[in-house]
């Protein structure tokens, strides 16, 4: 039986224009949500990602403050920039695009970003929070997916969870936020990566597989039980002679062999990508929200 397809896009054009609303109410009480976003040099990536936010919080009436710096920007304008934004009352959630030029310290200005305004949830007191349960800005990309499997009335508590990857951004969170004793986890977790002695004998357990290798056809179908859910984050360039750029993209996941045996899987493109903007965008709402109530 073939899976169904989990439609990120749809979820996530739910999910922004639920957050219209919000924005829309807030605006009746005065407050507009503003982003801060910082790009430092001329990735043709990075510049890509940061129009793409900017045309998002245009789409949800929130304040983009849109900050382009040359590749040689020094590290100190860039922890002044930091420190204005910090203090700038318009401005609820700052995101500097990553990587940033060598000779920046990226550690230095992540530190120095204020947690409250740390709408990527990469701050190490948010990071800690996350860990120990507290309320916390949570990072995008994995607090998207457990979005895409709540609103695809996948019941995480008690789930067998296999995740493929152990990044700071994607492996590690989701498996954190799945372990937390809360509506968003209660899941027993395992985590894999490239030193797991053999991964398929975990996959084949697992009720829900995450996969974020960053390697295509890391999970293949002989490696999953039938009826298993596949959250597919990986985005790798292959060569296609076939396409105008002379690549298409694919997931870590062998989408093909595998949605014949899955209950429900994410394709890429069109799965978990469109969701991790939604939570920035999330975030920086729920940022402005709790700016308004320390106010009252
Ligand atoms: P990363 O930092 O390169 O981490 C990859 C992880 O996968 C590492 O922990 C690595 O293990 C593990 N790994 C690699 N090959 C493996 C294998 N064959 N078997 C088991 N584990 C393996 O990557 P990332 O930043 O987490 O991103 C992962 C993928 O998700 C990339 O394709 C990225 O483009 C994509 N991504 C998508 C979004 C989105 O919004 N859609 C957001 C973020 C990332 P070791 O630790 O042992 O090296």
């Amino acid at each position: 039986m073939a899976a169904t397809i989990i439609d990120g896009k749809q979820v996530a054009a739910d999910m922004r224009a639920e957050l219209k609303d919000k924005v829309a109410k807030l605006k009746e009480e005065g407050i507009v949500p503003g982003l801060a976003v910082v790009l430092v040099g001329d990735d043709p990536a990075s510049r890509s990602y940061v129009t793409a936010k900017e045309r998002a919080c245009e789409e949800l009436g929130i304040f983009s403050d849109d900050n382009r710096l040359a590749e040689d920007t020094s590290q100190e304008d860039l922890m002044a920039l930091v420190d204005k934004l910090n203090n700038d009352a318009k401005i609820n959630g700052i995101l500097v695009q990553l990587p940033l030029p060598k000779h920046l310290n990226e550690s230095e200005v992540l530190l120095a970003i204020d947690p409250n305004k740390d709408v990527d949830g990469f701050h190490p007191i948010n990071v800690g929070k996350m860990v120990v349960g507290e309320d916390a800005f949570l990072p995008c990309t994995p607090h998207g997916i457990i979005h895409l499997l709540k609103r695809s009335g996948v019941e995480l508590s008690g789930a067998e969870v296999v995740v493929v990857g152990r990044s700071n951004i994607v492996g590690k969170p989701i498996a954190n936020m799945l372990i937390q004793k809360n509506d968003m986890g209660n899941a027993t977790v395992t985590v894999c990566h490239t030193r797991t002695k053999d991964l398929a004998s975990h996959t084949k357990r697992a009720d829900i597989i995450i996969a974020a290798a960053g390697r295509p056809n890391t999970v293949t179908a002989d490696m999953v039980k039938d009826g298993v859910v596949v959250i597919d984050v990986g985005v790798n360039r292959v060569e296609d002679a076939t396409k105008k750029k002379g690549y298409r993209l694919v997931g870590d996941v062998d989408f093909e062999g595998v949605k014949e045996k899955a209950s429900l899987i994410t394709p890429v493109p069109g799965g978990v990508g469109p969701m991790t903007i939604t939570m920035l965008l999330y975030n920086t709402v729920e940022s402005a929200e709790k700016a308004a109530k320390s106010k009252t």
